[in-house]
Formats: C-alpha cells, sequence, structure tokens
C-alpha cells in the first residue's frame, strides 16, 4: 500500500490534471484516497485543485471527523463517504465538473448508449442520478442506488463522480466520461447514431469479466442494454430539433 505522503503527493498530482484538463473551474472539484480502514485523505474546500500542496490536505475518519489538517474538509465528504462506505473494493474517488458530460447531466440525458466498445469494457454504462443539493442528504440519497453496480455517475445539473481501485484509476475514470460524452455528443449531432447491437454488448461484457479476473466477483456494471437505452428519446429529440429550427425555442431564461 502507498505511503500516507505518496498519497498526498498523488492528489496533489491529479487535481493539477483535473483543473490542467479543464474539468474544474474556480475552486471546484474533490479528491479522496483511503489511507486504511478507518482513515480518508480528502481535499480541502475553497482551494484551486490545480495548486494544492500535500500539507493542504485534510484527514477524517469514517464518520467524516476531522483528525488532521489546518484546512475545512470538502463540502462533499458525506459522498464519498457514502461511497467508500458502500464499496469496500474502492481506494480513491474523484469529483468534478467535466463540461461536455455535465452539459449531458443538465440535459437530463445519462451516457448509456453502448458507442464506443471501450467505454462498454471499461465502465459498463453511466447512469444519471436525479438532482439533489449538494452537501445535503438529498445528494447522497440519489447517488445511494447507483454506486453498487457503477464506477461513474453523471450527477443532475452538477457534475460527474467516478471512483476506482486507485486514485489513478479513479482520475482515469473521469477523463473517460468525459471523452466518451464529446463522442457521444459529436455522434449525435451527425445524426445518424449506430449503437453496438445487443449481441456485439454481449461479447464486450465477457471481455469485461475476464478484464476483471473471469472468476473474481466482480459487480455486474453493465446494465448497457435493454430498458437503459435511451435511443428513442435521443432520436425522437433530435428529429423535433430539426423540423423545429426556426421557431423560437423555450430558453432557460425565457421560463424565468
Ligand atoms: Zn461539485
Amino acid at each position: 500500500m502507498a505511503s500516507e505522503r505518496q498519497n498526498r503527493l498523488d492528489v496533489v498530482q491529479f487535481g493539477r490534471m483535473l483543473h490542467g484538463n479543464g474539468f474544474v473551474a474556480a475552486t471546484d472539484g474533490n479528491l479522496s484516497v483511503r489511507l486504511d480502514e478507518r482513515r480518508l485523505l480528502v481535499t480541502p474546500t475553497c482551494i484551486s485543485k490545480g495548486r494544492m500542496r500535500a500539507s493542504d490536505m485534510v484527514i477524517v475518519d469514517m464518520d467524516g471527523k476531522r483528525l488532521s489538517g489546518k484546512r475545512r474538509v470538502s463540502s462533499e465528504l458525506a459522498m464519498h463517504l457514502l461511497i467508500y462506505r458502500l464499496r469496500p473494493d474502492v481506494q480513491g474517488i474523484v469529483h468534478a465538473h467535466p463540461p461536455t458530460a455535465t452539459g449531458f447531466a443538465a440535459s437530463g440525458y445519462d451516457l448509456n448508449r453502448p458507442l464506443v466498445c471501450e467505454v462498454v469494457v471499461g465502465l459498463g454504462s453511466i447512469p444519471l442520478a436525479r438532482y439533489g443539493t449538494p452537501g445535503t442528504p438529498e445528494l447522497t440519497d440519489a447517488l445511494e442506488p447507483l454506486i453498487p453496480n457503477h464506477d461513474a455517475i453523471l450527477m443532475a445539473n452538477h457534475g460527474v463522480v467516478t471512483f476506482g481501485s486507485s486514485l489513478e484509476s479513479a482520475y482515469m475514470k473521469m477523463e473517460t466520461v468525459e471523452h466518451f460524452a464529446k463522442i457521444a455528443l459529436v455522434t449525435h449531432l451527425l445524426g445518424n447514431e449506430q449503437p453496438l447491437g445487443e449481441k456485439e454488448v454481449e461479447k464486450l461484457h465477457q471481455v469485461r469479466h475476464l478484464y476483471n479476473g473471469g472468476g473474481i466477483a466482480a459487480p455486474p456494471r453493465m446494465p448497457v442494454a435493454g430498458d437503459d437505452l435511451r435511443a428513442d428519446r435521443l432520436q425522437s429529440n433530435l428529429r423535433s430539433d430539426l423540423q423545429s429550427d426556426d421557431e423560437p425555442r423555450e430558453t432557460a431564461g425565457s421560463r424565468r
């Protein structure tokens, strides 16, 4: 297991990468690592994730009580605690607001369409959790049912949370989600989406199972087919977009 010092340096590094890639603005976002069975290393609130120092981090116990660190801990700590509680396999968590994926989340779309084979293998589906006010039980209640079977979740009108067997793995999933959101957007704009069929998806699930160690029980994070598919909805939205191009559209502003 990595030393606390190394974990602090990793948080600094992946925070810089989050900021450098434009996945967060200002002081948005938060990262955490499980140090051992009873302690988490978490980023502080009110600091740019692009310019943190190793000494800025806060250590809390599994009830969220601060054990060390001078700064105040992230206001999204409850979300991190919930994920670590529900997923003993998770060692690192990243939360950010990458613009394209967050745009999907603000439009009521999940990223469950099987458009790219490697995303199906790597992440399965990426569901959308209903909106909840940050820092309140609304948010954790919305995420709770999705955490056991997914490693990446869109949060409506908010952002994305990803988690994995290391902080690096969690961070990489954040990159994958944002990259896939861009691909899904371009695919949608081109208007000729060709999602993988159920048979192909099934084969990819088998590959995923092998990647996960075959016999090792891995959570079935893969409800990509069937009801999760939003083809009808996306396609009909696209059609109505195309048809109503010259009509004035209701905007968020005009509704107020
Ligand atoms: Zn946030």
